[in-house]
């Protein structure tokens, strides 16, 4: 049962086994890097020592001895030998990396009598000696238990005493002074003499390294991160290195290429005459990677030569950490770097133009959620800023501004030129004005689909809701976090990419589409099967789309081109008309206004597919607040009983009232208004064929679909083809022109999905709307369940991801299943896509991928993800 590896060891394979730390050390020594020599404890044999009652069994204390003594023969050097004593360090190393959570041990073999020949045999006693009170200072704390404390009052006491500033300026006779008041610290601590045998320091640090796996923080780390706690951790023994012998030594990390920018170049730094630890604390300032080519030509080639070795075997971007001891280089320790996203799209492109990768595995090479944050501007990271409060990440970005709590102070403000920052307690198509003119929206209430959510998140504007730590005074107009208070116009800035809110102006930085980006997507382009449509009601969002590569419109929500502050009292009127010639005479005035929306938005899609879809939401949300009107009708009564206003608003509160639903999202809403009042749908089918129809005189091949929401019966949709139908033909028979043109249906309750053969009859197309379908297959109202209990569910792992998010694949994704088959047993040729929030999200696309849709629509700044995400769901 073999439990102990040198690195050079033939069958030291595999993370399970020896742990990341002790693979990569294993895999770097046979590649004939110059890696300090040693040997790795397996993370059987910590299981092992935890069966054995948190005792090193003795077979592979037998074995540690054997390794030991071909590690001593190797190096020249004997653990506690006088002549040419070796020094090792005794490292934990898991198979997932846990950084900074299990112990290490430090020049490891040191005593009373190597330390002298230490400071004999490097000329620097100086080193010798703070070499060993590091070692009992670290031993005591990590093996005997002794507070590190305790030792470092020590040293500022003996600074204070001679005048000492820094640690550097300590001779060899200071540290000896303090190292036998460190050891008479140990004795009085654990009652017994600082170990001096360095085999029992040895196995005593394999003990307390392998007792660490179950230390507290250790344990937290692996639940949080959901690793288990059967592994173990590997221990490492490695021969110890000196950065600190001298000018001709020192120690650095640098990463292979900049990770911040991607550009091929080292970069990194190093101190000379210096300890890992030193580099780390910041006492002394690091010099820049490129003068060590000045100050040790040789060292720096080697290390370059090094560097372009490491890339091109792990094959990616190396974090390497190096000590040079005497002129000789060592690596202790390389790994992929972690990377912005800029630099993780050139450094993908820059791999495969250098044969490094396929273009295959430089296309998997980027994350594709990383790829929203190089479409915003963006919080300078190297700025240093406080967070006051936190909620969910609803649409990335950064933005700075004064805070204002109505939508109309937002337009207001935005008019007079101050940027503002919407706060509310939740955003309505009421305050869609307040959202065009702010900055970024901030809700307490609301999930990643709310309406500011998804309304920011289409028009790219950074956007944090359900933050409930804050809590708004309407009425002072103030919001307050814990004891902090915040008032009108004071200045905020928020982080919609990590839903971080804080206090003033923070420093921001441009975004810039480089050259890599683009070829990287036009890679992504030929990989994909799907296509990629945007949900876009705009002309400018729809330009945006298409700049950022989308190939047509999958939704445009026709419901926001009526909450224009103009049209609103014309759609009020509309609503509110008693008879249905008082309704088609504003229907009449809107019709111009509608046709002129989509003339708009088919003179910038040209020739591309622009999916319509027709009025969605309940009616009362284009009516006055209920509460408001009650309170001004109240109020009137007092001060102008007799008044004209006062009536009119009685007569818009009972408006109000009857239309007024106790669940209005399953309620007369979607295609069951149009079944009530099919003249609101005629009128927009007619502004959408004489939009088309202009354009068609322009010369441009416009191909418009229209599409009916909410349908859950195939009765509905017949009805509504037909009215769709005769809509559509009354204008072309009346200009005599022809435009080609489709009527399909969003598969958004589950009935449609589960009927989708007889609904595929009367469809053109499908599109499911997984925010719907998300909502009624769970019966989670989309608007309430993250605030109320969906973030629990999260959190006590009751769901694994939030299923506005991330399409539930086993639940509202077999509906999908259900629907895309069922629709294609009756027309193999019908056009399905998705056009819920999930069509800009990375594994709801690879979903999508696999059941063939034909394509996927997602917001504008969500474009460029979703190209990645299909072309990786087709590798
Ligand atoms: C949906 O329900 O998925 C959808 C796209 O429509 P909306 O979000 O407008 O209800
Ligand atoms: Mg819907």
């Amino acid at each position: 049962n073999k439990h102990v590896f040198m690195f050079d060891d033939t069958d030291a394979n595999g993370k399970e086994l020896l742990g990341g730390k002790g693979a990569n050390l294993a895999e770097m020594t046979r590649i004939g890097l110059p890696v300090p020599y040693g040997f790795t404890i397996s993370t059987k044999a910590c299981n092992a020592f935890y069966e054995a009652g948190e005792q090193l069994p003795a077979d592979v204390k037998e074995q540690v001895d054997t390794a030991l003594e071909k590690l001593e023969k190797t190096t020249g050097k004997g653990l506690g030998d006088r002549e040419n004593p070796l020094l090792v360090s005794v490292r934990s190393g898991a198979v997932f990396s846990m950084p900074g959570m299990m112990d290490t041990v430090l020049n490891l073999g040191m005593n009373d009598e190597t330390v002298v020949s230490m400071a004999e045999l490097t000329g620097e006693p100086r080193f010798a000696y703070d070499s060993y009170r590091r070692f009992i200072q670290m031993f005591s704390d990590v093996v005997l238990g002794v507070d590190s404390e305790k030792f470092e009052r020590k040293i500022e006491t003996h600074k204070q005493l001679h005048g000492f500033s820094a640690d550097p300026d300590l001779s060899a006779s200071d540290w000896k002074t303090l190292i036998k008041q460190f050891q008479t610290i140990v004795e009085q601590e654990t009652g017994r003499a600082f170990p001096q045998d360095p085999c029992e320091q040895m196995i005593l640090a394999i003990q307390a390294v392998f007792g660490s796996w179950n230390n507290d923080r250790a344990q937290l780390y692996r639940k949080w991160h959901g690793i288990p706690g059967h592994l173990g951790t590997a221990v490492n023994i490695q021969s110890m290195v000196f950065g600190n012998t001298g000018n001709d030594s020192g120690t650095g990390v640098a990463f292979s290429r900049n990770p911040s920018t991607g550009e091929s170049k080292l970069y990194g730094e190093y101190l000379i005459n210096a300890q890992g630890e030193d580099v780390v604390a910041g006492i002394r300032t690091p010099q820049a990677i490129e003068t060590l080519r000045d100050s040790m030509p040789d060292v720096y080639q080697t290390f370059a030569e090094t560097c372009r070795r490491l890339e091109n075997h792990y094959r990616d971007m190396q974090d390497i950490e190096f000590t040079i001891e005497r002129g000789k280089l060592f690596i202790l320790q390389t790994r992929n770097g972690k990377r912005t996203a800029e630099a993780s799209v050139r450094i993908a492109v820059d791999m495969h133009e250098e044969e490094i990768l396929t273009k295959d595995e430089a296309l998997m090479r980027v994350d594709p959620e990383q790829l929203g944050q190089l479409l915003h501007r963006r919080i300078d990271e190297t700025s240093s800023f406080e967070v006051l409060a936190k909620g969910l990440p609803a649409s990335p970005g950064a933005a700075t501004g004064k805070v204002v709590f109505s939508a109309d102070d937002a337009e207001d403000k935005k008019a007079a030129g101050v940027p503002v920052i919407l706060v509310r307690p939740e955003t309505t198509p009421d305050d869609i004005h307040g959202i065009i003119a702010a900055e970024a929206v901030v809700t307490t209430r609301g999930g990643m689909t709310s309406h500011a959510a998804v309304v920011a998140r289409g028009m790219g504007k950074a956007c944090i809701s359900g933050c409930s730590d804050v809590s708004i005074d309407l009425a002072n107009k103030t919001f307050s976090v814990g004891s902090t208070e915040v008032s009108y116009l004071e200045t905020v800035t928020i982080n919609g990419g990590t839903g971080e809110l804080m206090l003033g102006e923070l420093t921001m930085a441009d975004p810039e589409l480089s050259d890599e980006f683009h070829r990287l997507l036009a890679w992504a382009d030929d990989r994909k099967h799907l296509g990629i449509r945007t949900n876009s009601d705009t002309p400018d969002d729809a330009a945006r789309a298409l700049a950022f590569g989308a190939e047509g419109i999958g939704l445009c929500r026709t419901e926001h081109m009526f909450m224009d502050p103009e049209r609103i009292p014309v759609v009020r009127e509309m609503i509110l008309a008693l008879t249905s010639a008082d309704r088609q005479q504003a229907l009449d005035r809107l019709l111009p206004m509608q046709a002129d929306d989509f003339r708009g938005i088919f003179e910038t899609m040209g020739s591309r597919p622009v999916t319509i879809r027709l009025l969605d939401p309940p009616l009362h949300e284009f009516l006055p607040d209920k509460e408001e009107l009650i309170k001004e009708t109240a109020q009137l009564e007092i001060t102008d009983p007799a008044s004209n206003e006062l009536k009119t608003k009685k007569e818009l509160l009972r408006e109000v009232r009857r239309l007024d639903e106790s669940n209005p999202m399953l309620g007369h809403r979607g295609c069951r208004l149009a079944m009530v009042y099919p003249e609101i749908y005629a009128m927009q089918v007619e502004a959408i064929m004489h939009a088309a129809i202009d354009r068609a005189a322009d010369g441009a091949a416009v191909r418009p679909e229209i599409m009916i929401p909410l349908v859950g019966h195939v009765n509905e949709l017949k009805a509504m083809r037909r009215l769709v139908k005769e809509s559509a033909d009354r204008v072309l028979n009346e200009t005599g022109e022809y435009v080609a043109y489709t009527i399909g249906t969003m598969i958004e309750v589950p009935r449609a999905a589960l009927t989708a053969d007889a609904i595929a009859a009367e469809a053109d197309f499908f599109s499911f709307g997984t925010n719907d379908l998300t909502q009624t297959t769970f019966g989670y109202s989309r608007d309430d369940a993250e605030n109320k209990f969906l973030q629990r569910y999260i959190d006590d792992e009751t769901l694994a991801d939030n299923p506005f998010m991330v399409l539930d694949s086993e639940g509202v994704g077999e509906l999908v299943k259900i629907g895309v088959e069922k629709g294609r047993s009756v027309k193999e040729q019908l056009k399905t896509g998705i056009c819920g929030e999930h069509g800009g999200e990375t594994s709801s696309i690879a979903f999508c991928h696999a059941q063939r849709l034909d394509y996927i629509s997602c917001s504008p700044y969500r474009v460029p993800l979703a190209r990645l995400a299909a072309a990786q769901a087709a590798v």
